[in-house]
This record gives structure tokens, sequence and C-alpha cells, in this order.
């Protein structure tokens, strides 16, 4: 992998931390809580700002910003976009971010069959409408691996990428080193 262009935050105490799950499962969010109690190593070395850990909503300056998921809905974009804006490095985490993974199943049909078999012909359906509310996000035509929409500074592949992985990744960038993965690490049959 690239040198770390992580330069920001090697002053401070802490390094910053994001994490957002787009149109994904959470298994890649789970990956990483299977870093069981190196995860009190971890708080030692990053703060956590917007994440499903902290829950908190609203995203400030970041060090690093983690996307779970790929882009199917008009919310992810924005919320993809505000993790570009603030973070200094973004990295892809696990399939569905840096190649749209399961997701991308849908995109063999138009937007039209989907919605119609998921809200109409599906078995169990009942009261059968397509929703229409200014609350639920638009979905797009296709769903997106984020460096589509924005730049990506690392790419984390795996389904999910295990928690040796994310855990060796996060704490190379840390330190500020080139991440360089045993075989192990990146074999996935
Ligand atoms: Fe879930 Fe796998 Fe997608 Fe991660 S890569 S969000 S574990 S389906």
């Amino acid at each position: 992998m690239n040198d770390s262009p992580l330069d920001v935050g090697r002053a401070k105490d802490k390094l910053i931390v994001a994490t957002a799950a787009l149109c994904g499962c959470f298994g890649c969010h789970m990956s990483l809580l299977d870093i069981d109690e190196r995860i009190l190593q971890l708080v030692e070395l990053v703060e956590f700002d917007r994440t499903p850990l902290t829950d908190i909503k609203t995203i400030g300056k970041c060090d690093i910003g983690l996307i779970e998921g790929g882009v199917a809905n008009a919310d992810n974009v924005e919320v993809l976009r505000e993790f570009r804006n603030n973070c200094d490095v973004l990295v892809a985490l696990g399939a569905c971010a840096v190649n749209g993974g399961v997701p991308t199943m849908r995109n063999q049909f138009d937007l039209k069959e989907c919605l119609e078999e998921a809200y109409i012909h599906g078995i169990g359906v009942e009261n059968p409408h397509i929703p229409n509310d200014v609350e639920i996000p638009l979905l797009l035509d296709k769903v997106h691996p984020i460096h589509e929409v924005v730049r990506v500074d690392y790419f984390l592949p795996g389904c999910p990428p295990s928690a040796d992985t994310i855990w060796l990744f996060l704490t190379e960038i840390i330190a500020g080193n080139a991440v360089n993965f045993p075989y192990s690490l990146i074999h996935y049959d």
C-alpha cells in the first residue's frame, strides 16, 4: 500500500477517527469491534468523532474516516461528501465500500422493478404501495462503490475485513507507517 498521507495529527496526542455505515450491513463495524480488548489500546491512540459507536450525528475535522457500505441513496452521497471534506484520510472499509459488494446485486434490475418487488409484489406485502416521503432518502438508480463518488485514500477489502486486518491497518497508519499486510490477512479463500 502507499506511504501514509497522514501527517496531520502526528503532533497531537490522539488522532480523531470517524466512521459511517452507508449501504452496508454493519458487519464491517462489528468486525472493528471484534478487535476485542484491543479497543482499550485503540482508545489510547484515537478519539472517536461521528460514528455509530458514539452516536454523534455530525462530523468535525478528523484525521481518519472509515466508510462501510456502498452508495445507494442521496443521504449516502451527502454523508460520504461530508466525510471526504472533513477527513484527511478516507478509507473504504469492506467489499461494499470497495466495489459495491452485496448491495450491487440490485444493479441488474432497474429501480422501478426493485421498488415494485419490495413494496408491491413481494411475498407477505400488505397495503402494497411504494412509499414516498420527504423523510425517506431518494434511491439512486444504481449502487456505487465509494470511489466513484469521492477520492479514496485506502481500500480494505474483505466481507468484512478481519479484525486483525483492521487492527494492523489502523495501528500502522496511526504510527505514520506504510501498511504491509502479511499474506494471511489479505487471503480470502
Ligand atoms: Fe456487510 Fe460485507 Fe458489506 Fe461489510 S463488506 S457491509 S460485512 S456485506
